[in-house]
């Protein structure tokens, strides 16, 4: 019998550098959930942006079209920016949203694939773009891993949570390349008005910049007004409007989304052939699911009565008992379906989030996972959860707080 050398050590393989840079601290702190409910304990999860896991459930009209999709044979590869009707589809929800002068529209998996495209093929290393703190953590992500700077804008609090526009023009410079707009916002909840939008196309304008408008939330208004579309606001300006079918539509895990790039199509030509050329290079997104886009935008919309009636109701008790514990305060979600109530306690609002995980197993995600001004300290909460939960869980945070901060 040949006996085989003792294998070398083996090296440990670094990841790239430019990894320090990406944080997604609404997964993180799943993976210290994960230890806490090993040791046999039930977690409110307030922490992911997911209908699905609640009492949510995706229209079977979405689910009848993906179905006979797949049996009409619809299952090898799509054409790289989409199926012809869901093209078709997209182009009329942009005339409802009143977008005018539309150059491109192609379907992504998800709106973070669009992010990652749309984002490769604008920017070179060292430039820069415009995104707002606190901030969905994807845009930095993206810009990280291209050797870009995410260049953080407030929102400002004591206004709604509205940018703050002082801010965003003092930080524009030559290297500045693009603007990230969240409306409906995650991770606040705000809906910016009409005249901030209008100053930020103007800024835009003004800077040749791209405005990245990501409205994946714009069919969730808990106040009843129609949304605005800054693309809507501003035909001359380059806008990239992103949407999908993951939380409107209920339908996260079929991975849909889709963007509608408006502005001059003559300036816009050479940054398309760039977006274009990428899609092409993976091939396509999702095919059968791709059949859902018609039937979510030009069917039955009776379903979205329903989540906003739920939304209201839970936003309006999570903004009641907030509103009530003392050293918490929370700014009215308008939109979404996030809240971002500032802590006016000494410790960092990681150690409280990690301290509420494991003396009362609720899972919130701390505000320094999104960025936030110097010296404060906020948490997120996904009021997806039904009232009797979500009552559950502020009675914990309200405990807590009375236990260790009062
Ligand atoms: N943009 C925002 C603001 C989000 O909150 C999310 C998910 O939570 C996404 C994009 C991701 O969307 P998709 O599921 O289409 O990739």
């Amino acid at each position: 019998m040949t006996v085989l050398p003792p294998l070398a050590r083996a090296r440990e393989i670094l990841a790239a550098t430019r990894l320090e840079h990406v944080r997604y601290a609404i997964r993180d702190i799943a993976v210290l959930a994960e230890e806490v409910a090993r040791q046999g304990y039930e977690i409110l999860p307030l922490n992911i942006g997911d209908p699905l896991r609640f009492d949510f459930r995706t229209p079977p009209h979405l689910l009848e079209a993906v179905a006979r999709a797949m049996r009409d044979g619809k299952n090898g590869y799509a054409p790289s920016l989409g199926v012809e009707e869901a093209l078709e589809a997209i182009r009329r929800e942009a005339e409802r949203k009143q977008i005018r002068n539309v150059a491109s529209v192609f379907v992504t998996h998800g709106v973070s694939e669009a992010v990652e495209l749309c984002f490769t093929a604008l920017v070179n290393a060292g430039d820069s773009v415009l995104t707002p703190r606190p901030e969905y953590p994807l845009y930095s992500a993206v810009l990280a891993k291209l050797g870009a700077e995410a260049n953080d804008y407030a929102l400002d609090e004591a206004r709604g949570w509205e940018p703050d526009l002082d801010d965003l023009a003092r930080r524009i410079s030559p290297r500045t390349r693009g603007i990230v707009v969240i409306n409906p916002n995650n991770p606040t909840g705000a809906v910016y008005s009409r005249p901030t939008l209008e100053a930020m196309a103007e800024l835009a304008r003004r800077h040749n910049l791209v405005i990245f408008a990501d409205e994946i939330y714009d069919k969730l208004m808990l106040e009843g007004e129609p949304h605005v579309s800054i693309a809507a606001l501003a035909p001359d300006v380059p806008v990239v409007t992103f949407g999908g079918l993951s939380k409107a539509y209920l339908a996260p895990g079929w991975r849909i989304g889709w963007t509608i790039v408006s502005g001059d199509g003559a300036a816009l030509k050479p940054y398309l052939e760039g977006v274009h050329k990428l899609l092409r290079s993976r091939l396509s997104a999702n095919h059968p699911e791709q059949y859902a886009i018609r039937p979510a935008l030009e069917g039955s919309q009776e379903h979205l009565g329903e989540v906003a009636a739920k939304l209201r109701a839970r936003r309006d008790l999570t903004v009641r008992y907030l509103n009530a514990t003392p050293s918490l305060h929370c700014v009215a979600p308008r939109g979404a379906f996030y809240a971002f109530p500032r802590l006016d306690i000494p410790d960092s609002d990681e150690d409280f989030v990690k301290r509420l995980l494991v003396e009362k197993h609720v899972l919130v995600v701390h505000g320094s996972g999104f960025g936030q001004a110097p010296g404060t300290r906020h948490f997120r909460i996904v009021f997806l959860p039904d009232e009797a939960t979500l009552a559950r869980a502020y009675e914990a945070i309200a405990e807590l707080i009375r236990d260790h901060y009062a």
